[in-house]
C-alpha cells in the first residue's frame, strides 16, 4: 500500500489524535515525535509520507533500510533488534539506533563509530515485560546497563525504548519505562505503536512509532 492520498489522510488523522491525546494530559503536541515505521513498505511510500509532512522514519532491518535511505531531509531510526555484524552499516546509515540492549552490541557500535567518525543517537531498549522471546535488556539489569552506556556514550545516549507485552493493558509498562528514564535523567521515551500510542502519550512518550496506521498492513512478516 503506497497510495499517497491515503498515507496523507492517515497522517492527518494521527496528528489530530496525537494533539488530542497530548492536550488531554496537558502536554505540548509539538514535544511528541512521530516515527513513521516504513518497514516492508517501498521507498515510494516513504516519499509519499514525506510529501505529507513526515520526516522521521523507523526501519527494523539495516539492509532493508539501506535500500531506501539515506533520503535528504529524512531522519532514520533503526528500531529492530540489531545483530552485531550489522552495527557498522547501522552506524553509517542511522540518525538513531533505538535497540541498544547488550554489552556486545555496545562494543560493536563503539568500534563502528570510531571507524566511521560518526556516532548516531542511541536508545537503550528495555524488555519492559521481561518476556523471554523479546529483545531488550531485562528490567533487573537495566539500571546498571543504562549507567554503563551513559558512561561510555555520553549524551549520545538519549533515552529508552520499549515494546510492552502484546496482551493486556500497556499503561503500567509505559509508566515503568518513563520512571526509568526519569531516574537516569534521560529525555527520550520511545513507546507506543499503532494500537496504543494515545496511552503512551498519556504516560509520557516523547517518541511514538507508527507503521500500520500510516502505511497499512504489512504483507511480509517483520
Ligand atoms: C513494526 C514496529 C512498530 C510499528 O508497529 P505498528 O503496530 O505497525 O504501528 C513499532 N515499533 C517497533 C519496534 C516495530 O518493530
Amino acid at each position: 500500500m503506497s497510495d499517497p492520498s491515503l498515507i496523507a489522510r492517515n497522517l492527518e488523522t494521527i496528528r489530530t489524535r496525537i494533539a488530542t491525546a497530548a492536550r488531554n494530559v496537558g502536554r505540548d503536541p509539538e514535544a511528541i515525535t512521530l516515527i513513521a515505521v516504513s518497514k516492508t513498505h517501498p521507498k515510494e511510500a516513504v516519499l509519499a509520507a514525506m510529501a505529507a509532512g513526515a520526516s522521521v522514519f523507523g526501519e527494523n532491518r539495516v539492509q532493508e533500510a539501506a535500500s531506501k535511505f539515506p533520503i535528504a531531509g529524512a531522519k532514520l531510526h533503526i528500531i529492530g533488534g540489531l545483530q552485531t555484524n550489522k552495527a557498522e552499516q547501522a552506524v553509517r546509515l542511522a540518525d538513531s539506533i533505538d535497540s541498544l540492549d547488550r554489552p556486545r552490541l555496545a562494543d560493536a557500535i563503539a568500534r563502528a563509530a570510531e571507524a566511521a567518525g560518526r556516532l548516531p543517537e542511541l536508545l537503550v531498549q528495555v524488555n519492559i515485560g521481561d518476556e523471554p522471546q523479546k529483545s531488550g535488556i531485562p528490567t533487573a539489569e537495566a539500571d546498571a546497563f543504562i549507567r554503563l552506556m551513559r558512561a561510555r556514550f555520553g549524551t549520545a545516549l538519549q533515552g529508552l525504548m520499549c515494546i510492552p507485552p502484546a496482551e493486556g493493558d500497556p499503561t503500567p509498562f509505559f509508566h515503568k519505562l518513563a520512571a526509568m528514564a526519569d531516574t537516569h535523567g534521560l529525555p527520550v521515551r520511545s513507546m507506543g505503536m499503532s494500537g496504543d500510542y494515545e496511552s503512551a502519550i498519556a504516560a509520557g512518550a516523547t517518541h511514538i512509532r507508527i507503521g500500520t496506521a500510516i502505511f497499512g498492513h504489512r504483507d511480509l512478516p517483520a
